[in-house]
């Protein structure tokens, strides 16, 4: 394959390439998946279009209690981020998960996202963020809720001519307990097999409860049921015992009667109760 390579120094500069270039380009950001695809053959682009040399793409703000972060945010820049660590715990673990240093230093927030693999770790714990990716294209911009970006396996509602700029949530409130938690098949440099993205929040009762999954489903997404089933009832072991089974039953629903199904079931209950118990203070 040959292609010709932009790196464009401006967002602007960006968003003119995608529209004249339109289905002919594809956009490069740490290079940690699509160079792996490109070197497999998989895909035939004219043009690659750098995002590494656009200012407006990058770094981790926070503005009142709304958190930003650039698309092209390294793993390891989002895992050291002290506004992370403070203020969306999960996140920052779960970036930290992220294969080995070498591909933290390289791959990026934006990547994970628009790569829109099921096991993608950043994911399950952006979406119980309930963050919202801008997307901007030549003359336009829109918001969405993440969790609405994705089509499938790595399928998302990005155009040719869109990227991602940024990702946005709030900051957890003071008190609540969050934690992203991984299942693979060994403990370091290993794709999720299961994952849980936890957040609780309690006075006397549950006033806050999100819960997300990675790598049951084609795209990672949130057990409403489960949520619902704990809020507005006290922090026991026998209610969450009554959300875990809720859980249960939406992770069996989701899977249905795969191979993988027995195992990831009751796997992923028990790893839900520990994401909630320690997410609750009960451990
Ligand atoms: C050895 C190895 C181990 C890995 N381990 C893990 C792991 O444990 N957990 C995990 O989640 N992932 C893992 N990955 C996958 C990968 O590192 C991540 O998905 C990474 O975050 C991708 O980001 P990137 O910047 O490298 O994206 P790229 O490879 O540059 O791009 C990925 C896709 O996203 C598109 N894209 C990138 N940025 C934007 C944007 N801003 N707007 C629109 N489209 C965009 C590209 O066009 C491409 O289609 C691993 C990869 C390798 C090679």
């Amino acid at each position: 394959m040959s292609c010709s390579y932009y790196a464009p120094q401006q967002l602007e500069e960006l968003l003119a390439i995608l529209a004249e270039k339109k289905e002919k380009a594809k956009v490069l950001a740490g290079g940690t998946d699509l160079v792996i695809a490109l070197q497999e053959g998989n895909l035939d682009y004219d043009y690659i279009v750098a995002l590494h040399k656009i200012p407006e793409l990058k770094g981790i703000s926070m503005s009142g209690d709304t958190i930003v972060i650039g698309a092209m945010t390294t793993h390891t820049e989002v895992e050291r981020s002290p506004i992370i660590n403070a203020n969306a715990l999960l996140l920052a673990q779960a970036a930290a998960s992220v294969g080995s240093p070498q591909i933290r230093n390289a791959g990026t927030i934006g990547g994970n996202i628009c790569n829109a693999s099921p096991a993608a770790d950043t994911i399950p714990a952006l979406i119980a963020l309930d963050a919202s990716v801008k997307i901007v294209s030549k003359g336009s911009e829109r918001k969405m809720p993440l969790e609405d970006l994705f089509l499938g396996m790595g399928k998302t509602k990005l155009s040719c001519d869109e990227v991602i700029k940024e990702i946005s949530f709030k900051a957890l409130p003071d008190g609540a307990g969050s934690i992203f938690i991984k299942l693979a098949r060994r403990n370091a440099l290993a794709i999720s097999r299961i994952s849980v993205a936890a957040i609780v929040a309690s006075n006397e009762y549950v006033t806050d409860c999100r819960i997300a999954m990675g790598a049951v489903a084609p795209n990672p997404f949130r057990l409403r049921g489960a949520e619902q089933a704990w809020l507005g009832r006290t922090v026991t072991a026998d209610n969450l015992d009554i959300c875990v089974e809720a859980a249960f039953q939406e992770i069996s629903a989701t899977l249905g009667q795969r191979a993988s199904a027995i195992y990831k079931k009751r796997a992923g209950k028990a790893l839900i109760r520990r994401a909630l118990s320690i997410a609750s203070g009960q451990m």
